[in-house]
């Protein structure tokens, strides 16, 4: 089967390996799209930790069962399927405190490769998060089921009721899908970006759209309620609490490169009570609730699509992202 490969920073190649085979708890799906993913991108660009080079490429994905091992209950051939590439142990001591995104080895089998025409699932994700994909939604659309995950994931661990407006900075993928759903839960959201290009998609989603250039005079005391960042750049993690009101709440979305530091200002933070908080990766529960988001189509994903394109046009794809054209490619193998 056709592979794409990580194989250097800006360097993807097709491979001709074996297809894989299950083992008893597991399944093999022909993979019917595959989306890029901001992570991807980073790798692409600069490598990333949680993306090892030369290594199989890509992580959101859908499609359709095609091998089952013998001890699998639930999935059967032919079965049309949405997933996340990740799912906790359920037995260390974050996961015995139902802390599951934070589990010590949620990243250790994760599942890699969805831009290939096959893909393995390993039996931690077919029992905690692989889900049947209804007929009526499009895979491009399923396989949105793991980003969606990672953006509902800080929504549950705070009160949101007093929040009626948010900042998004970064009309990305993922700013775009955070602006979508708290405009879904009535949330004001003003999203921000230097693309007029990426603001153009942002309209379609959100209350109000600012440049960057503009985003000076949103500053003050009559900020928002909540800010949440998604461009990974120090700088702007650093900005990002002067556009917040007294009692404000930042969500540290856009992870930066690893040995990154960031200062803050321990006033504001102190006597304007500002809370900080890191947002990584998602728990079972979330990606239920993406899940369900995706089902009930409560939140249109299409628009976030900005084309598509064949496995050997890959490298096509991450260019164009590179080049800040587009918020996300289907790739169909
Ligand atoms: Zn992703
Ligand atoms: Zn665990």
């Amino acid at each position: 089967m056709l592979q794409a490969l990580l194989v250097d920073v800006g360097r993807i190649e097709l491979k001709d390996t074996a297809e894989p085979e299950p083992g008893d708890d597991e399944i093999v799906i022909k993979v019917k799209a595959a989306l890029t993913c901001g992570t991807d991108l980073k790798a692409y660009l600069r490598g990333h930790s949680l993306i090892p080079m030369p290594g199989p490429f890509g992580h959101e994905y859908s499609g359709v069962v095609v091998k089952v091992g013998k001890n699998v209950r639930g999935f059967k051939e032919g079965d049309e399927i949405m997933g996340v590439h990740s799912a906790p142990c359920g037995n260390c001591g974050y996961c015995r405190r139902g802390f599951y995104n934070l589990c010590e080895k949620i990243m250790d089998k994760k599942v890699l490769g969805a831009y290939a025409e096959e893909l393995l699932i390993p039996s931690h994700v077919i029992r905690q998060n692989l889900f049947h994909k209804p007929g009526e939604i499009e895979f491009p659309v399923a396989a949105f089921l793991e980003p969606l995950s990672c953006v509902v994931h800080p929504y549950s661990q705070f009160d949101l009721s007093c929040i009626e407006r948010a900042l998004i900075i970064g009309a990305g993928p993922i700013g775009l899908l955070h602006s979508a759903y708290m405009e879904l839960l009535g949330v004001e959201t003003t999203v921000v970006d230097r693309l007029t290009n990426r603001l153009e998609v942002a309209h379609t989603i959100a209350s109000k759209v600012v440049l960057s250039d503009e985003l000076e005079g949103l500053k003050g005391s009559a900020g928002f309620d909540l800010v949440v960042e998604c461009t990974g750049m120090p700088e702007v993690w650093e900005q990002a609490v002067s556009y917040l009101r007294r009692g404000g709440r930042l969500i540290l979305f856009g992870g930066c490169p690893g040995a990154s530091r960031v200062c803050y200002s321990a006033g504001r933070l102190h006597y304007d009570e500002i809370t900080l908080m890191g947002s990584f990766h998602f728990s079972p529960d979330d990606v239920r609730r993406a899940y369900q988001l995706i089902t009930e189509g409560k939140i249109m994903l299409n628009g976030l699509i900005s084309g598509s394109f064949r496995l050997e046009e890959i490298t096509r794809a991450f260019e164009l992202l590179r080049e800040g054209r587009g918020i996300k490619y289907a790739i169909i193998p």
